[in-house]
């Protein structure tokens, strides 16, 4: 055997070795994890960009962190996620931060402000303006850690049976919104309720509700709710730019090699981006057929209603900043970033937009 054939094949017994001998480690390090969620299993947008979180964390792991999603309801209630990433039931959970005002009510900072900030402008403060920080302080009591992990964008007013012409039509009102907009409604008059979004269709139908908000064109009309009501106003005042949090286990999390955390943490940062991305691409088709093929009349709320639902919104907001030092403390930070936010935006966004629009 001359020298290079030999290289050739101890070269390639060395592999063999190795590739045997790190077979059964992989096996050994593969780690299962589950995922509960507040939507219905493979709801678009919001039930499919869970599903893309539990498949970039397994792809990008290699298969050595699998996580397997569960729709509402599958293993645990959908307003039972939090408590199940809190107690280990499931390791990783995808839901919004205002469901759980209940338990932790500061947690509303980090899903969305009634007349807050937009999308670009959460982003801004979560990653860059001491937001995740704050974040993580709030949920450190219950061993769970919240990332970005999606949002909806600007999302719609909502669908009502008859038309909100002054702030009258909004008393007596019962509607399912959820956080502090149900709480704004609430002041005004309306009853706010809170269902999941798998119970929409039928609480409208039904009469349980008058009126109810989802999210956008794109989830609207999945769920049918244009048959369900005649009137879809906007803008959705009470959302401005929804974070959908993905929600992680702190134990589980600190138990993973620092690789895998790596993974499931900028995982969480690509499906931010990626979910608000398909909203923006689907919101504008979705929104065409609901208005040219199913016949939904599309309203504004009267600038009078907007004045007065932006006077208790900033009510509410310091109201809740008043309940405990931690909301204080996340109200001042949010609210300074907002603050400094619209001076720019003012000059840039909306200068732009209204400059292409020729207004
Ligand atoms: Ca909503």
């Amino acid at each position: 055997m001359d020298r290079r054939d030999f290289l050739k094949k101890t070269g390639a017994a060395a592999v063999a070795g190795a590739g045997m001998a790190a077979a059964p480690a992989i096996a050994r390090s593969t780690i299962k994890w589950k995922m509960v969620t507040t939507w219905p299993k493979n709801f678009p947008g919001l039930g499919t960009g869970a599903n893309n979180l539990a498949r970039l964390i397994t792809e990008m792991s290699g298969g050595r962190l699998k996580v397997k999603v569960y729709g509402a309801k599958e293993l645990v209630p959908a307003f039972e996620v939090f408590d199940a990433v809190s107690h280990g039931t499931a390791e990783m959970g995808h839901a919004s931060a205002y469901y759980w005002k209940g338990k932790v009510p500061e947690a509303q900072f980090f899903s969305t402000m009634p007349f807050g900030m937009t999308a670009q402008e959460m982003n801004g403060w979560i990653y860059y303006g001491g937001g995740q920080q704050l974040w993580d302080k709030a949920y450190e009591p219950f061993g769970v850690m919240g990332r970005p992990a999606g949002n909806t964008g600007v999302q719609m007013g909502g669908w009502f049976n008859k038309e909100i012409n002054s702030l009258e039509d909004l008393k007596g009102l019962k509607m399912r919104i959820p956080g502090l907009g149900g709480e704004v409604l609430k002041r005004l008059g309306g009853t706010p309720v809170n269902l999941p979004g798998g119970e929409l269709f039928t609480a409208l139908t039904s009469g349980t509700i008058d009126a109810t908000e989802w999210v956008g064109p794109y989830n609207d009309l999945a769920f049918g709710l244009y048959k369900a009501a005649k009137y879809y106003y906007y803008p959705g005042f009470h959302e401005p730019g929804t974070i959908l949090e993905a929600l992680i286990n702190r134990k589980a999390f600190e138990e993973l090699p620092r690789d895998l955390q790596a993974i499931v943490l900028n995982a969480c940062k690509v499906v931010n981006m990626d979910m608000l991305a398909e909203y923006s691409a689907r919101n504008p088709g979705a929104l065409d057929q609901l208005v040219n093929k199913h016949g939904v009349q599309l309203r504004a709320y009267p600038d009078d209603v907007l004045q007065q639902l932006r006077k208790v919104s900033v009510e509410v907001a310091e109201e809740l900043a008043g309940q405990n030092q931690a909301a204080a403390e996340i109200y001042k930070s949010y609210n300074a970033f907002l603050q400094a936010s619209r001076k720019y935006t003012r000059i840039s966004d909306l200068a732009y937009l209204e400059a292409r629009d020729g207004r």
